[in-house]
């Protein structure tokens, strides 16, 4: 049971200084973007099956947490009929010291490694609306203190953000100002003494606005075309608050408009430069973008178990559903995806903290580090954004279809989470607008920066093609499916390249190319970071048993039997989309010789995968033990 007095427990205690890293790996290709034209080497990346006992506390910690205070208070949270029920839950996890993990130990807080950080968001989502009220306390809201706040600033405010007696919000998203966000019509005026900026304006799906002390609003001083952000007080006057939205999900959260007029901010609480604002807004979204992907592996992972269990124990024509090859199927697809989008995430987790130890060590202070590494990775975090959040939509949605008709019920909550799964799709970026970006950011890197070279491997294409036709010889008991992640890197390498060299800028109106090049870099990062995780994992199968082991390796099958038609379609759609005639010819035959032919049987696959499944009656493939309980 969880220690519900104010007192931190072990797990917790701000004396465990992660952050100079308890999962040592050297890594020394620390670019992002680079996956695609750098060989990673399977020692070089972390695994979740590397969790630490410290590490797994943590997890037990909080899922004690919400077994007793979250599930079983579920329908009253949805019903928000007592507004102060989630803030006074939210200061009690504060108690614990479970809103404290990003902040300095100067300020009250454990500090923690970024990769820890995300298997607490990971931990926390069974809790449904919490796991979004605690996310954005602990994310959005106050990490742009931590990042661009002065001594002062942090001094003043992280103590008390750090227990949540202070609770914060993030003000980013006005009516006429959502993917555009930049174009915010929030203004902000310097007072005839100098000592004030009075802001006038109004925020929309504000979240914990209802009950927020603190607001990081972002609006324009003067008439400035960029953004300011500014750290303000509700005690500040001049802030009305909007009624609560009533919303499809995540019903227990906190979410409003809010006005400001004449709302005086004493200067010095803007945050960071002025006109740098965006850039912060931007900065901070990355992070909430990992963290909603860690979010959704915790969803997936309590989905897919629930729905095991209740494979096992609904009987059907005289057999339990499970037995059916129909539910076999959903069960291990929702397996596999959850465990793929696991992979990717605490590798680029990981990624984000070695970059910040680099940083750091050739002086550059540590928020400055902290910001540096997560922008190196912002290709990646787009990226896993988009394919975790499109996974819990899926195994959500399955977990339903499981449960039949008493899915469709309040009683077995998975209909809770469907339509708490639905918002990850949405915020912290649309899908759209972050399959834009990974690809855009890539694109920055490679022709502005000059970070990544996407050239050179197109150069060697005929090279590579050549030797592809010779007999395949490997001692490596991956190699097919090294070959297969190869192709598929190479095919994005060719289309984006030809299409960038056709259309030239042009290139950014076709958003549909664009999204066929999204889904292709996503199916090759997820591909590649589960291919590195069974590497890995073999290396050191006595931390994880034979039949595990085997039974990941099939997931890791299934995976790149699928990623390879998904990346096929996308490819012709773009091929189709752009080029016509004798290049259109061209880069089909192309397209026909890189794609890798995969003689698995899916279908004993998958069903060999649910068989485990079902006899483990749970989620067996999480690295910590997972709830007895159902939540
Ligand atoms: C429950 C909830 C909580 C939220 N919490 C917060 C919060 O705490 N703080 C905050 O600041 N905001 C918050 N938001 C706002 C959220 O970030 C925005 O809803 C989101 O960024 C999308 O903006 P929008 O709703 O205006 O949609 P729009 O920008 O109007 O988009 C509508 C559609 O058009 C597409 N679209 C828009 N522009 C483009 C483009 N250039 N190219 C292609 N497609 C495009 C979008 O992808 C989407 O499909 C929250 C929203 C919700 C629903």
């Amino acid at each position: 049971m969880i220690d519900t007095t104010t007192k931190p427990t072990e797990a917790t205690k701000g004396k465990q200084k992660k952050r100079k890293g308890k999962n040592k790996i050297k890594n020394k290709n620390l670019v992002g973007g680079s996956f695609l034209v750098k060989e990673t080497k399977a020692k070089n990346v972390f695994i979740p099956e590397e969790w630490n006992e410290e590490q797994k506390m943590i997890v037990a910690t909080v899922h004690d947490f919400l077994m007793q205070e979250i599930i079983p208070h579920l329908e009253e949270l949805d019903s928000q009929k007592d507004p102060t029920q989630m803030p006074a839950i939210l200061e009690r996890a504060g108690q614990l010291g479970l809103t404290s993990l990003s902040i300095e130990e100067a300020y009250g807080g454990m500090d923690l490694d970024f990769n820890t950080g995300l298997l607490f968001g990971e931990a926390v989502a069974p809790g449904f609306s919490f796991a979004t009220v605690i996310g954005a306390q602990t994310s959005i809201g106050s990490l742009p203190i931590v990042y661009y706040g002065t001594a002062e600033q942090k001094a003043k405010y992280l103590p008390k953000i750090a227990t949540s007696e202070w609770k914060t919000a993030y003000c980013l998203t006005e009516p006429d100002a959502g993917s555009d966000a930049n174009s915010g019509k929030t203004k902000a005026v310097l007072n005839e003494a100098g000592t004030h900026y009075l802001l006038n304006g109004q925020k929309m799906w504000i979240t914990n606005g209802g009950f927020a002390d603190v607001f990081i609003v972002f609006a324009k001083i003067d008439n400035d075309k960029k953004l300011s952000a500014f750290i303000v007080e509700k005690s500040f006057g001049g802030i009305e608050l909007g009624v609560e939205e009533k919303k499809m999900g995540i019903k227990g959260s906190s979410t409003v408009q809010v006005f400001f007029s004449d709302c005086p901010v004493p200067k010095e609480n803007l945050l960071g430069k002025r006109g740098k604002g965006f850039k912060i807004a931007l900065n901070i979204l990355n992070t909430g973008r990992i963290k909603l992907a860690a979010g959704s592996v915790g969803g997936g992972k309590m989905a897919t178990l629930k729905s095991v269990q209740y494979a096992n124990e609904r009987k059907q024509f005289g057999k339990s559903i499970g037995e059916f090859g129909a539910i076999k199927y959903k069960l291990a697809e929702m397996a596999i995806r959850t465990f793929a989008a696991e992979s990717g995430t605490y590798r680029i987790g990981y990624n984000i903290d070695h970059k910040y130890d680099a940083l750091h060590a050739k002086g550059m202070t540590s928020s400055m580090a902290k910001l540096e590494a997560l922008r190196e990775f912002a290709v990646e975090c787009s990226i896993m954004k988009v394919y975790a959040s499109e996974m819990i939509n899926f195994v959500a949605d399955e977990a339903i279809q499981i449960h039949g008709g008493m899915g469709y019920a309040q009683e077995t909550g998975v209909e809770r989470g469907y339509r708490d799964a639905r918002i990850t799709r949405i915020y912290e970026g649309t899908n759209e607008i972050n399959r834009m970006l990974s690809v855009g950011e890539l694109m920055k890197r490679a022709f502005q920066e000059k970070k990544v070279d996407l050239v050179q491997p197109l150069k060697n294409l005929p090279k590579y093609l050549a030797k592809q036709a010779l007999p395949f010889k490997s001692k490596d008991n991956y190699a097919e499916e090294t070959r297969i992640v190869e192709n598929l890197k190479r095919i994005f390498l060719l289309i984006s390249g030809r299409a960038g060299q056709k259309l030239k800028l042009k290139l950014v109106d076709e958003q549909e190319i664009i999204i066929n090049f999204a889904d292709i870099l996503a199916e090759v990062f997820v591909a590649e970071s589960t291919l590195l995780r069974i590497k890995k994992l073999s290396q050191m199968d006595d931390k994880d048993g034979q039949l595990m082991l085997a039974t990941k390796h099939k997931m890791l099958q299934v995976l790149l039997f699928d990623a390879i038609d998904k990346v096929r379609k996308s490819g012709r759609d773009a091929i189709f989309s752009f080029a016509s005639g004798a290049e259109q010819k061209v880069l089909l035959g192309l397209l026909n010789r890189l794609t890798p032919s995969y003689n698995i049987n899916p279908k004993k696959l998958r069903r060999e995968i649910a068989d485990v499944l079902l006899a483990k009656n749970t989620y067996c493939f999480s690295s910590y033990p997972m709830p007895d309980v159902v939540m």
